[in-house]
């Protein structure tokens, strides 16, 4: 088997003669990068897989629930960071969630454009799943 070189860390290694297409050495931090990115192709590849990690997530967390609020009573620099992404996640919802509103009457109307569209939590969709969409208003009709 020839020498290669790890795709991760540039090492050069020996593959296994029981893996011939191998790709990455054994350095476990190889390893891991080596199975993050093939959940992460399995994420957005298979729907499926998607939602069955989603389930697990959420179950796990039901179940380990102290998990979190202890974690970030033990790390109070992510429980800071993630509060100021958080303020800014729900700023740039607020601003860019809400069309502009027509004088004539109040109602909202949208401008052609790139919208995301994404399922309402609670309905069972997976959270993660979003579709941009492009709207061209054809017609407007006050009623
Ligand atoms: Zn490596």
């Amino acid at each position: 088997m020839d020498k290669r070189w790890c795709t991760a860390c540039g090492c050069e290694f020996l593959p296994r003669a029981q893996a011939p297409h191998q790709r990455y050495c054994a350095e476990p931090e190889c390893q891991r990068e080596r199975r993050r990115l093939w959940q992460q192709t399995k994420r957005r590849s298979d729907p499926d897989y998607l939602q069955n990690q989603v389930q697990a997530q959420r179950a796990w967390s039901k179940r380990n629930s102290a998990y979190w609020s202890a974690y970030r009573e033990n790390h109070p620099e992510y429980a800071a960071r993630n509060r100021i992404n958080q303020r800014g996640r729900n700023a740039k919802r607020s601003t860019a969630g809400i069309a502009k509103m027509d004088a004539s009457n109040g109602m909202p109307f949208f401008d052609d454009g790139l919208y995301e569209l994404r399922p309402l939590e609670g309905l069972g969709f997976a959270k993660m799943v979003a579709w941009r969409v492009q709207i061209t208003v054809l017609a407007r009709q006050h009623l």
